[in-house]
Protein backbone atom coordinates (compact mmCIF):
# COMPACT_ATOMS: atom_id res chain seq x y z
CA UNK A 1 0.00 0.00 0.00
CA UNK A 2 1.55 3.50 -1.21
CA UNK A 3 1.87 6.38 1.50
CA UNK A 4 -1.40 8.15 -0.39
CA UNK A 5 -3.62 5.17 -0.06
CA UNK A 6 -2.49 4.50 4.05
CA UNK A 7 -3.36 8.43 4.07
CA UNK A 8 -6.31 7.00 2.83
CA UNK A 9 -6.98 3.71 4.70
CA UNK A 10 -6.84 6.29 7.67
CA UNK A 11 -8.80 8.67 7.33
CA UNK A 12 -11.50 6.36 6.25
CA UNK A 13 -11.04 4.52 9.82
CA UNK A 14 -11.18 7.91 11.48
CA UNK A 15 -14.15 8.51 10.19
CA UNK A 16 -16.19 4.82 10.96
CA UNK A 17 -14.54 5.29 13.86
CA UNK A 18 -16.51 8.93 14.21
CA UNK A 19 -20.04 7.89 13.01
CA UNK A 20 -20.10 4.52 15.47
CA UNK A 21 -18.05 6.78 18.60
CA UNK A 22 -17.25 3.47 20.27
CA UNK A 23 -17.66 -0.07 18.26
CA UNK A 24 -17.09 -3.40 19.64
CA UNK A 25 -16.45 -6.43 17.57
CA UNK A 26 -13.89 -8.41 15.38
CA UNK A 27 -11.92 -6.85 13.23
CA UNK A 28 -13.48 -8.20 10.09
CA UNK A 29 -17.01 -6.23 10.68
CA UNK A 30 -14.48 -3.11 11.12
CA UNK A 31 -12.61 -3.73 7.68
CA UNK A 32 -16.21 -4.29 6.27
CA UNK A 33 -16.78 -0.66 7.61
CA UNK A 34 -13.95 0.72 6.21
CA UNK A 35 -13.95 -0.97 2.83
CA UNK A 36 -18.06 0.31 2.21
CA UNK A 37 -17.17 3.65 3.82
CA UNK A 38 -14.13 4.10 0.56
CA UNK A 39 -15.89 2.85 -2.18
CA UNK A 40 -14.17 1.52 -4.94
CA UNK A 41 -10.93 2.51 -3.44
CA UNK A 42 -10.88 0.79 -0.85
CA UNK A 43 -7.97 -2.31 -1.10
CA UNK A 44 -8.96 -5.90 -0.64
CA UNK A 45 -9.90 -6.96 2.16
CA UNK A 46 -6.53 -9.14 3.32
CA UNK A 47 -4.49 -6.04 2.61
CA UNK A 48 -6.65 -3.67 5.14
CA UNK A 49 -6.16 -6.63 7.46
CA UNK A 50 -2.79 -6.25 7.22
CA UNK A 51 -2.54 -2.91 7.44
CA UNK A 52 -4.59 -2.66 10.44
CA UNK A 53 -3.23 -5.18 12.55
CA UNK A 54 0.43 -3.58 12.39
CA UNK A 55 1.29 -1.42 16.16
CA UNK A 56 2.71 1.12 13.89
CA UNK A 57 -0.71 1.92 11.97
CA UNK A 58 -2.73 1.83 15.46
CA UNK A 59 -0.26 4.24 17.09
CA UNK A 60 -0.61 5.90 13.81
CA UNK A 61 -4.46 6.16 13.99
CA UNK A 62 -3.85 7.35 17.72
CA UNK A 63 -1.35 9.96 17.22
CA UNK A 64 -2.56 11.77 13.84
CA UNK A 65 -6.21 10.71 13.46
CA UNK A 66 -7.38 10.73 16.77
CA UNK A 67 -8.65 6.98 16.64
CA UNK A 68 -8.19 3.89 18.86
CA UNK A 69 -7.73 0.28 17.32
CA UNK A 70 -7.09 -2.59 19.75
CA UNK A 71 -7.51 -6.06 20.64
CA UNK A 72 -8.63 -6.14 24.66
CA UNK A 73 -7.46 -8.86 26.61
CA UNK A 74 -10.69 -11.45 25.73
CA UNK A 75 -9.56 -10.93 21.87
CA UNK A 76 -12.60 -8.10 21.13
CA UNK A 77 -11.83 -5.70 18.91
CA UNK A 78 -12.41 -1.99 19.58
CA UNK A 79 -12.28 0.84 17.12
CA UNK A 80 -13.15 4.10 19.36
CA UNK A 81 -13.25 7.82 17.97
CA UNK A 82 -10.29 10.05 20.83
CA UNK A 83 -12.42 13.63 19.12
CA UNK A 84 -12.72 15.66 21.55
CA UNK A 85 -16.20 17.44 21.48
CA UNK A 86 -15.98 21.18 21.35
CA UNK A 87 -19.36 21.80 22.88
CA UNK A 88 -18.90 22.61 26.20
CA UNK A 89 -22.77 21.23 27.35
CA UNK A 90 -21.67 18.09 25.79
CA UNK A 91 -18.55 17.47 27.63
CA UNK A 92 -20.15 18.39 30.61
CA UNK A 93 -22.84 15.86 30.07
CA UNK A 94 -20.30 12.68 29.27
CA UNK A 95 -18.29 13.73 32.26
CA UNK A 96 -21.30 13.78 34.91
CA UNK A 97 -21.92 10.21 33.25
CA UNK A 98 -21.29 7.90 35.63
CA UNK A 99 -20.97 4.17 34.35
CA UNK A 100 -23.11 1.28 35.28
CA UNK A 101 -19.59 -0.43 36.55
CA UNK A 102 -17.67 2.40 38.07
CA UNK A 103 -14.68 -0.29 38.77
CA UNK A 104 -14.67 -2.02 35.30
CA UNK A 105 -15.97 0.21 33.16
CA UNK A 106 -13.91 2.92 30.94
CA UNK A 107 -15.46 5.89 31.27
CA UNK A 108 -14.50 7.21 27.75
CA UNK A 109 -15.56 4.70 25.54
CA UNK A 110 -17.60 3.12 28.16
CA UNK A 111 -16.52 -0.37 27.19
CA UNK A 112 -16.74 -3.30 30.16
CA UNK A 113 -13.55 -4.95 30.94
CA UNK A 114 -14.82 -7.25 33.71
CA UNK A 115 -12.27 -9.77 35.33
CA UNK A 116 -9.58 -7.92 33.08
CA UNK A 117 -9.96 -4.46 33.99
CA UNK A 118 -6.79 -4.61 36.29
CA UNK A 119 -4.96 -5.46 33.29
CA UNK A 120 -6.55 -3.08 30.73
CA UNK A 121 -7.72 0.12 32.49
CA UNK A 122 -5.62 3.13 34.31
CA UNK A 123 -6.92 4.92 37.02
CA UNK A 124 -7.61 8.55 36.23
CA UNK A 125 -5.74 10.85 38.38
CA UNK A 126 -6.48 14.27 39.72
CA UNK A 127 -3.99 17.47 39.92
CA UNK A 128 -2.79 15.89 42.80
CA UNK A 129 -1.83 12.61 41.64
CA UNK A 130 -4.26 11.01 43.25
CA UNK A 131 -6.45 8.35 41.76
CA UNK A 132 -10.30 9.82 41.15
CA UNK A 133 -12.73 7.05 42.46
CA UNK A 134 -14.26 4.83 40.18
CA UNK A 135 -12.67 6.32 37.26
CA UNK A 136 -10.67 4.16 35.19
CA UNK A 137 -9.71 4.11 31.12
CA UNK A 138 -8.08 2.48 28.47
CA UNK A 139 -4.49 4.34 28.22
CA UNK A 140 -5.37 5.52 24.77
CA UNK A 141 -9.03 6.87 26.24
CA UNK A 142 -6.91 8.70 29.12
CA UNK A 143 -5.91 11.75 26.67
CA UNK A 144 -9.09 12.58 25.27
CA UNK A 145 -11.01 12.16 28.66
CA UNK A 146 -8.40 14.15 30.41
CA UNK A 147 -8.24 16.69 27.48
CA UNK A 148 -12.54 16.74 28.04
CA UNK A 149 -11.90 17.48 31.72
CA UNK A 150 -9.92 20.49 31.14
CA UNK A 151 -12.37 22.26 28.27
CA UNK A 152 -14.54 22.04 31.35
CA UNK A 153 -12.54 23.20 34.12
CA UNK A 154 -11.65 26.37 31.63
CA UNK A 155 -15.27 27.03 31.48
CA UNK A 156 -16.45 26.62 34.98
ZN1 LIG B 1 -11.88 3.19 26.57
Amino acid sequence: MDADLQLKVLAHVKFVAMHYFAFKGSLETIITFVAYSMGSDSPSPDRLDNFLRRAETQRRLENEFETALFMDTAKVWHLVSLVVPMDVAIARRRLNHRPISPGTQCRWCLADSKGFAGQELKPELDIYRQPVPGSFLHPQCMRPWLAMRALCDREN
